[in-house]
């Protein structure tokens, strides 16, 4: 069992054993299904300041709650979800979870939501933000939208006016895997964004790699130059957290802190935090 899979109940699954059990046409099928009835769930993984350990906002990652398998990884079904178009309604129930889910923590961190390339592309996407956050009454700013390089490949003028759209709301725009598009890195004089997230594949061996070292610490370099924020995803251990203290990353996300948080857990996260935090200051003064 994968660690700390006694406590997670999202981490339940075993890629290999789902992937032979569900065939691609069964899964289509199931997928259907699941989006008719509304089966899926949303866990939210905190993202927290390098430095100070301190929580600033959440990043809602989606699991299918299917009625065999138990929970599924969007790893097991994003991208025919993407193929059939089923992501665009995924997607949109997402967002109206994660705006909602927002409205009600203590405190007021932000809540990152993926949009794939065909969600985002899809017609009245902008508009359809705006009318959940209006609806929801959520601070633009409270909202964070990762999208990936994928989308930014083609030289597409509408996106650009989305993202321009986006921004002008308030809401703010990241790059999510960022490092592993393979795209030109010259997108990021026009594009507009906000936030870089360091892919995980580079956190993952930046204590143990000189190579990797340099690369995040090249990101990060690059991201203050272009005052962009920065986002190491994937941060497992201590050794990685001091490492990207070293280097200045600003935040992390990753299993160190906390696996992705089933939505009732989130306001005791926030409390105990705010708890210990007035304990510390206490015990300074
Ligand atoms: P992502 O956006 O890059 O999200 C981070 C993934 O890394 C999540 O996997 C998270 O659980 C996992 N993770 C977090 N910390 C660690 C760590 O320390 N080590 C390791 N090895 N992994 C860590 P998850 O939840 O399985 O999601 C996989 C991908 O599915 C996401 O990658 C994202 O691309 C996509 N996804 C998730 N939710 C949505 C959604 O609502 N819409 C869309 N379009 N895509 C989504
Ligand atoms: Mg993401
Ligand atoms: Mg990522
Ligand atoms: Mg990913």
């Amino acid at each position: 069992l994968a660690k700390g899979a006694g406590k997670g109940r999202w981490r339940r699954y075993q890629p290999a054993v789902h992937a032979a059990v569900l065939q691609r046409i069964e899964l289509r099928a199931a997928l259907e299904q699941a989006v008719a009835d509304l089966d899926f769930t949303v866990a939210y993984q905190p993202i927290v300041g390098v430095e100070s350990d301190a929580t600033v906002g959440f990043e809602a990652l989606v699991r299918w709650r299917h009625p065999t398998l138990g929970l599924v990884s969007p790893d097991e079904f994003i991208d025919v979800a993407e193929e059939t178009g089923l992501i665009e309604p995924i997607g949109d129930w997402v967002l109206q979870q994660a705006i909602a889910a927002a409205t009600r923590w203590p405190g007021t961190p932000y809540v990152s939501v993926n949009v794939s390339a065909r969600q985002f592309r899809a017609p009245g996407f902008v508009e359809n933000v705006r009318k959940e956050l209006l609806a929801a009454n959520l601070a633009p700013t409270r909202l964070v939208l990762e999208i990936t390089e994928r989308l930014l490949l083609r030289d597409d003028e509408q996106v650009w006016l989305d993202l321009t759209g986006l921004r002008e709301l308030g809401v703010r725009i990241a790059i999510d895997d960022f490092g592993t598009g393979f795209s030109s890195l010259s997108y990021l004089q026009q594009v507009p964004i906000d936030i870089l997230k360091i892919d995980k594949s580079f956190t993952a061996t930046v204590a143990s790699s000189a190579r990797q070292q340099a690369i995040v610490d090249g990101i990060v370099r690059l991201a203050q130059t272009l005052s962009l924020d920065v986002v190491a995803e994937g941060i497992e251990t201590a050794a990685d957290r001091d490492l990207l203290r070293d280097i200045r990353c600003p935040y992390g996300q990753g299993y160190l802190y906390s696996h992705p948080l089933d939505p009732d857990d989130i306001d005791g996260w926030l409390r105990f935090e705010r708890d210990t935090a007035g304990a510390e200051v206490a015990a300074i003064n």
